[in-house]
């Protein structure tokens, strides 16, 4: 969302304004800490595709925040609204994140200036496919150097022409799958990486609600279940979100912030029922089980516990900080509270749990997807058996060291079935 006061600072500055606020209780040289907080790259395409007979010019962009472990890591990210400014913002974010849950990447971050609504499949086929060209002959993806992923506009079926286009231009690439993630299963991807963000906000929330001193200063006490919750956005990570926590938290989602609108209900919106008027209305507005809000950022200030933005960045912000009610914030997107916002809302009293705590399930299993595609081996039962395997050399090998020795040892049939079951 655009800066809504001029006093507000850019996306970007809002990020360092935080990492200046966290350098500041470090040890760290103001060298190195300039060092650490400069965006190394951003790379600018344009580029032209050939649609309804006509040439058509888009913009892009890949910026690599920080190398200083390969491969950088972030997703592409589809929207009308993207900008330079606001993929080094997000690249950063990408670098702080994936050292914060020890994933071993740096952080980078793309975007392609389009409304991904205006094009047919096969369009954003070719435009998808033309991006990743520029991208994959410049090294801005690649399974060693730089991974992309899915983001705002973009999920498995961009990924899986992502890296099938990697693949026509790297045919002697044994690791070629692991150039991106996010892929479909049958392309390459893993289990669980669609929902891993939302789940990740889900576990979250549940381990907040584990700690008694953390939620006192909230004002909440209690657990997740009967929880009013509102939020913001119901694509991917909104969506997974809240569902899970309404299904297996007992949490109440008592509103929900749309493109369209929003929709308020006091006694619960059914999530799924919610995605499944969107799908097929394209928005919020005429669903049944709730009121319909013309202005949906007002919701944003609605009474509740737990306030989940699952979109934009910046859009709690100067202008509407002051207003908000919840005690808790969870920042499910990247960035939505501005850094201005968070100084007022902390000085009331409200808790924030930052995004690149809350939002890092994706980055986390996209790591074990990128693993998986370099291994080579098929996690479930094929990588069980490879464990097996392993496990059966560890004790062949023990029995040779004991034959060796003369006998002195030998391992028991205890020691085997329990090591083969993994207690070892
Ligand atoms: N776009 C996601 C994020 O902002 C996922 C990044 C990834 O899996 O590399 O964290």
């Amino acid at each position: 969302m655009a800066s809504a006061s001029i006093n507000e600072p850019t996306f970007r500055e809002s990020v360092d304004h935080m990492y200046n606020r966290a350098v500041a209780l470090m040890d760290l040289s103001p060298g190195l800490a300039e060092k650490i907080r400069v965006c190394n790259a951003t790379y600018t395409v344009r580029f032209g595709v050939r649609l309804r007979g006509d040439m058509k010019t888009f913009t892009g962009y890949r910026s690599v925040h920080s190398e200083h472990m390969e491969p950088v890591k972030g997703g592409i990210r589809f929207a009308l609204n993207v900008n330079q400014d606001e993929v080094e913002a997000l690249a950063a974010l990408m670098t702080y994140k994936c050292a914060l849950v020890e994933a071993p990447f740096g952080g980078s971050k793309g975007g392609l200036c389009i409304d991904p609504r205006e094009y047919d499949e096969h369009e954003m086929e070719l435009i998808t496919r033309r991006f990743a060209y520029e991208l994959i002959k410049r090294d801005l993806i690649n399974p060693s150097q730089n991974v992309p992923a899915p983001d705002m506009g973009t999920g498995e079926r961009e990924m899986a022409w992502i890296a099938d286009q990697y693949a026509r231009m790297n045919t002697t690439d044994i690791n070629a799958k692991a150039c991106v993630t996010g892929k479909p299963l049958n392309a390459g991807g893993i289990a669980g990486r669609v929902e891993a963000t939302g789940r990740g906000v889900q576990y979250a929330l549940r381990e907040f609600f584990r700690h008694p001193e953390d939620m006192a200063k909230a004002g909440l006490s209690g657990s997740l279940d009967g929880k009013r919750i509102v939020v913001q956005g119901l694509g991917n990570v909104g969506y997974h979100a809240a569902k899970f926590l309404q299904s297996e938290d007992g949490s109440k989602i008592v509103g929900i912030i749309e493109r369209d609108g929003g929709l308020r209900n006091p006694d619960g919106l059914d999530v799924d029922q919610v995605r499944a008027h969107i799908m097929e209305t394209g928005g919020v507005k005429g669903f049944a089980g709730g009121e319909y809000v013309e202005h949906g950022a007002l919701l944003l200030e609605e009474e509740c516990d737990i306030l989940i933005p699952a979109a934009l960045e910046g859009v709690i912000n100067l202008a509407n900080a002051k207003y908000i009610k919840a005690p808790l914030i969870i920042e499910a997107a990247n960035g939505p509270v501005t850094s201005g916002a968070d100084a007022i809302l902390r000085e009331k009293g409200c808790v924030i749990i930052p995004d690149m705590y809350a939002n890092a399930g994706g980055v986390t299993v996209s790591y074990f997807e990128w693993v998986k595609n370099l291994s080579h081996i098929r996690f479930g039962r094929m990588q069980r058996r490879a464990e097996e395997a392993r496990q059966q050399l560890v004790i062949d090998e023990l029995e040779a060291l004991s034959a060796s020795l003369k006998g002195a040892w030998k391992p028991s049939e205890n020691f085997k079935t329990q090591y083969l079951k993994g207690a070892g």
